[in-house]
């Protein structure tokens, strides 16, 4: 088993996802096309957990929620909560740096229609616990949709029963390190009023204030 909090970038341990990776590298030669690595501060107390890279966002640009829709309402809320500094521009040249706080997805690769199977979430489970272990601050996670939350109990090893995934929901997972869940900042949630900008900074502000009586 891996000790190595990043996969490759060239990662096949998911075939589908590797021919996926393949059929758009051949397609857009220019986009990033690999296992999109955690983004931020390696001294983080928050690690957001996202599902998987977009295929115009992340896969493209090659940083977590880079480029697409769900990305520009996560920069937005991450900078007005004072986790970066910096201004977010979509592109990973933009110099924006993260501020206590890491973001990584479940599933590194792009999945085709953003859906991974269960088999390739656990597949790359091993990476997300090894990222977790290389952050020595680490007091609370993010999970962006049910998914991701998932991925996070898995990791643990706890049953999913007794932390069931709710908007806005805490759990203790391990001593020292609350999970929060929110809906996911996709486009999908936002347009259909799933999830608004207000329900994603009351999520925010809830881990602020855990964090600010945690220090
Ligand atoms: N981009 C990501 O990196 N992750 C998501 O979950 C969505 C978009």
């Amino acid at each position: 088993m891996t000790n190595a909090p990043e996969p490759p970038r060239n990662c096949n341990l998911c075939p589908r996802l590797a021919a996926y990776r393949e059929a758009n590298a051949t397609e857009h030669p220019d986009w990033f096309n690999g296992a999109v690595p955690s983004f931020g501060d390696e001294k983080a107390s928050l690690l957001i957990v996202g599902l998987a890279p977009g295929v115009t966002g992340a896969n493209r640009t090659g940083r977590p929620f880079t480029g697409d829709y769900a990305g520009d309402l996560l920069y937005a809320t991450i900078n007005e909560f004072g986790f970066s500094k910096g201004t977010f521009a979509a592109r990973p040249d933009d110099g924006l740096e993260l501020v206590n706080a890491m973001i990584t997805n479940a599933v590194r690769c792009v999945p085709p229609q953003n859906k991974p199977t269960p088999l390739e979430a656990k597949t790359c489970q091993p990476f997300l616990m090894n990222r977790i272990k290389t952050l020595p601050n680490l007091k609370a996670m993010l999970a962006l949709g049910k998914i991701a939350h998932d991925s996070v109990l898995n990791t643990f090893g706890l049953r999913k029963s007794l932390y069931p995934f709710k908007h806005q929901a805490a759990h203790d997972i391990a001593p020292g390190l609350k999970l929060f869940d929110s809906y996911h900042c996709s486009r999908y949630n936002t347009n259909t009023g799933r999830l608004t900008p207000e329900m994603f900074r009351a999520v925010f502000s809830d881990i602020q204030r855990y964090l600010d009586h945690h220090d």
